[in-house]
């Protein structure tokens, strides 16, 4: 965004290059130097006009005391004027009266006839005096407007007269006036009134003989005041000082203790009183004493207003840093919000109250395909409303407006420009202005149709998956391991066991093969795999590694094959899930196989014994006969007499013998024909060969077959049911005499071999070989192929279960059964069956020599 710029302040106008050149010159500044500027402007136009001001004053000042100063000057002069032109004419007056007292042309009468109408005219004259050459006053005439009460020859003219050897100033001028023979004016001195005057004395020379003077008596106060004119005396002090300034009259009256003192700042102007030229000077003062800055209120007023300008000018200028600051701030935030709103996915729309679009953002334009123009300002209905649903987003839009939108936002279907359509929701939030007031609405909208895709793709396949595991004949439960809570549990354990944990605990419990879970119920294998801190499986948690167990649930009267194993529960938790089928109906069937299996193999011993029927009577027939036979001997010759005694008892010895052998053949039989329950127990393999080859020897007998055993030494103990093995030995050992006599063999091929010895295999480990070689013809193809097959037999009155029989004893005692042919080239020489039982114990036992 371009960042937000203060618009550059109007200039006045100005001529067209200097325009452009200010202009150039104040773009090129950088916003907070033009700040400064627009800012320090005024108040240095301000300063300058304080500056102007203070010396437009300082030179009106100086325009006004010169002023002043030729005013005081020109009034001053004019005063002097006048007093001197006075002083002159009235010099002349009286210089014509002494030449006429001179001349005698006027007595002492006419002269006071003269001086009355001279001092009339002149209120300044306040004493004419006549003296003679010996300073005698011969003639003296006081204006009586000034001293009514003196009178000619008065005590108070005796001040004014001049005395020989006085040092007065009447006297001085007297001299003067003799000596120089010319007009002499006196210093000024104090008359008898305390009044300050002077005298002009005037010589009266009679043909170049000095006869006294006439002297005329100034008031000096008279002379300012009737000589200096109004005008001057109402603009300036005009004021008459001696030789040694003091005041001796002035047209101001001092204040009391009032030094006459001469300030720098006063103006001042003095000239000399002439023609007095009696060190009497007449000063002129202006009255206006300083025209200076201090006292000038407009000064003042405009310094006030300057300052209080400037003052303000601070404050704008403070004021507008801090709103340049806040400015600032505010810049970078836009920038800030306008970047984040232009970086994110979601749409964003502002509308006002009336639902038109004020705003969207980039997301939005590209998400509806539409540009900011084609959408601002638009009003409902919306271009990226899809048409059939306008009526529904009237609706929502006139929620929205009322504010009635769901906090969790609503799914709406949007149209593009390309009329293609997406799933979004939409959030709406009220637009706040500074004030508080609401101004519209905000909307954020997000495509939502790949989550809702994603969405509609779990919850079918958690439904999928919740179909497999409700419909499952198994049941399903997961308990967690800490809590021993039921975390899941399907519908079958639900019918079962309902919704608790206890089914599972039984489940878990039923078989000491399975670990405790919150103290319920056992699963640990001797604790072995249990951790004994946390009640943890040693065993990987993922490992699908227990076995299946077969526990009976007593209260259900069945049978589960358990399958356990530890999982990560959704949450995270440590779970235990235990899947149960119900096997009732497979351990039913098992058990009744194995009762039949039972029965079956009774069955065949019994068919055996029937089988080998007359070989048994044969076989009791010999000691039978025998017993009878000697039983007749021993009666004979009991009769005869003629038998001894230890004869006799050998004979009976014999016959106990015999009796014995037969009770042998009958308990063997009794024993292999017993039915009893299958059992196992420790076996030598010994004396199972031993039993069965005793009885197989019957029927071999017989068939003339001889069998040659051989058992190895220190064959370790068998867990066996050592009747079902023999059952077995005796069976191999049957059908291999039986081949033989079928095949007519001559003498020499008539042998079986019997041998036993312990064998190590890779698939079995440890195990003991029975294996039983004949010398009959072998066993024919399709013979191999069906040999363990039930009720199959090559023999006429062969029932063919014998071999079947002995394969499931084998591998019920977990060994392996196997028959191959011997050859001798491509000629069937004879036939090897040949099978292992697994040591069950380590432990060897000794074993007797094996049997010839
Ligand atoms: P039966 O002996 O009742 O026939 P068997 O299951 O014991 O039943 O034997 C099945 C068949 O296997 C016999 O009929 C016979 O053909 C064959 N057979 C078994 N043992 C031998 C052997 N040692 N030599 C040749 N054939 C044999």
């Amino acid at each position: 965004m371009q960042p937000l710029n203060t618009p550059p302040p109007r200039s006045a106008p100005l001529p067209g290059a200097a325009q452009r050149i200010f202009g150039l010159w104040w773009r090129r500044q950088s916003l907070a130097r033009q700040d400064r500027f627009a800012t320090l402007g005024p108040l240095v136009s301000v300063l300058l006009f304080l500056a102007a001001i203070i010396l437009a004053f300082w030179y009106l000042r100086n325009e006004e005391f010169e002023r002043e100063q030729e005013s005081v000057k020109r009034d001053t002069e004019i005063a002097q004027q006048q007093i001197r032109l006075r002083l002159i004419e009235n010099q002349e007056q009286l210089v014509r009266i002494a030449r006429e007292i001179a001349t005698r042309t006027i007595d002492q009468d006419e002269f006071l006839g003269q001086a009355a109408s001279f001092t009339r005219e002149r209120p300044e004259i306040t004493n004419l005096i006549w003296v003679g050459a010996n300073r005698s006053r011969r003639a003296g005439y006081a204006a009586t407007g000034f001293h009514p009460e003196s009178g000619f020859g008065g005590e108070e003219s005796s001040t004014s007269v001049p005395k020989e050897g006085a040092k007065t100033a009447p006297e001085a001028a007297f001299t003067a006036a003799r000596d120089l023979r010319q007009p002499v004016y006196s210093r000024p001195f104090t008359d008898l009134y305390g009044a300050a005057v002077f005298q002009v004395q005037v010589p009266l020379l009679d043909r170049s003989a000095f006869s006294g003077t006439l002297i005329a008596e100034y008031s000096i106060e008279s002379l300012m005041r009737y000589f200096i004119p109004a005008e001057v005396s109402t603009r300036h002090s005009v004021t008459l000082v001696d030789g040694q300034d003091r005041i001796l009259a002035s047209t101001v009256t001092p204040m009391p203790g009032q030094q006459n003192r001469r300030s720098a700042t006063t103006i001042v102007h003095d000239v000399p009183l002439a023609p007095a030229g009696n060190g009497l000077v007449l000063r002129g003062q202006g009255y206006r004493t300083s025209i200076g800055l201090i006292s000038n209120t407009l000064f003042w007023m405009v310094a006030a207003l300057s300052v209080l300008t400037v003052w303000m000018l601070l404050g704008t200028w403070r004021h507008m840093r801090r709103r340049l600051q806040i400015q600032s701030t505010l810049v970078s935030e836009t920038n800030f919000r306008r970047a984040m709103e232009n970086s994110m996915l979601t749409g964003m729309r502002a509308m006002d109250m009336e639902g038109r679009i004020t705003y969207v953002n980039p997301a939005f334009c590209a998400m509806t395909g539409f540009s900011e123009a084609e959408l601002i300002g638009r009003v409902p209905p919306f271009p990226h409303w899809p048409p059939e649903r306008i009526d529904e987003n009237t609706r929502l839009l006139q929620q929205e407006l009322q504010g009635r939108s769901p906090a969790g936002g609503i799914e709406v279907k949007v149209m593009r420009k390309d009329e293609s359509q997406f799933d979004a929701r939409m959030y709406v939030s009220p637009l706040i202005d500074p004030k508080g007031l609401q101004t519209g609405w905000m909307t954020s909208m997000t495509n939502i149709t790949e989550a809702k895709r994603v969405r509609d793709q779990l919850s079918a396949s958690h439904e999928r998956f919740t179909t497999v595991l409700e419909g499952l004949d198994a049941a399903v439960s997961v308990l967690s391991v800490q809590q021993g809570e039921l975390l899941f549990a399907n519908r079958s354990y639900r019918l079962w066991f309902g919704a608790d944990a206890r089914g599972h605990a039984l489940l878990a419990g039923g078989d000491p093969g399975l670990p405790v879970i919150g103290g319920l119920s056992a699963f640990g294998d001797d604790g072995d795999s249990v951790d004994s801190f946390g009640g943890l499986p040693t065993q990987e948690l993922t490992e699908v590694g227990s076995d299946a167990r077969e526990v009976y649930i007593d209260p259900l009267q069945k049978w589960f094959d358990v399958r356990a194993r530890y999982l990560q529960w959704t949450d995270g938790r440590l779970a235990q899930m235990l899947i149960a089928t119900d096997i009732t109906g497979r351990r039913n069937a098992e058990t009744q196989a194995a009762q039949q299996a039972e029965k079956a193999q009774v069955t065949s011993r019994l068919v055996t014994m029937g089988e080998m029927a007359s070989s048994v009577a044969h076989e009791l027939n010999q000691p039978l006969t025998a017993i009878t036979n000697y039983c007749n001997g021993m009666v004979s010759r009991v009769k005869g007499d003629a038998i001894q005694k230890d004869d006799l008892i050998a004979a009976l010895e014999k016959t106990a013998r015999q009796a014995e052998r037969a009770g042998q053949i009958i308990r063997r039989i009794r024993a292999f024909v017993k039915r009893s329950e299958p059992q196992r127990q420790p076996a030598q393999a010994q004396s199972i060969v031993e039993d069965a080859v005793e009885l197989a020897n019957i029927e071999l007998r017989r068939r003339n077959v001889a069998v040659h055993v051989y058992v190895a030494q220190r064959l370790p103990t068998l867990m066996v049911d050592p009747i079902l093995i023999e059952q077995v030995v005796l069976n191999l050992l049957k059908n291999a005499a039986e081949a033989i006599d079928m095949a007519q063999l001559p003498q020499a091929r008539r042998n079986i071999e019997m041998r036993v010895v312990p064998k190590h295999t890779p698939e079995e480990g440890g195990v003991i070989e029975f294996s039983v070689t004949d010398s009959g013809p072998g066993l024919k193809e399709e013979v191999i192929a069906r040999l363990y097959e039930a009720f199959f037999s090559t023999k006429a009155e062969g029932l063919g279960i014998g071999l079947s029989l002995c394969r499931s004893i084998i591998e019920s005692h977990r060994g392996r059964i196997r028959a191959q042919n011997l050859y001798n080239g491509d000629l069937a020489v004879g036939c090897r069956f040949s099978f292992t039982l697994p040591v069950e114990t380590a432990k060897s036992a000794g074993l007797e020599p094996a049997l010839p």
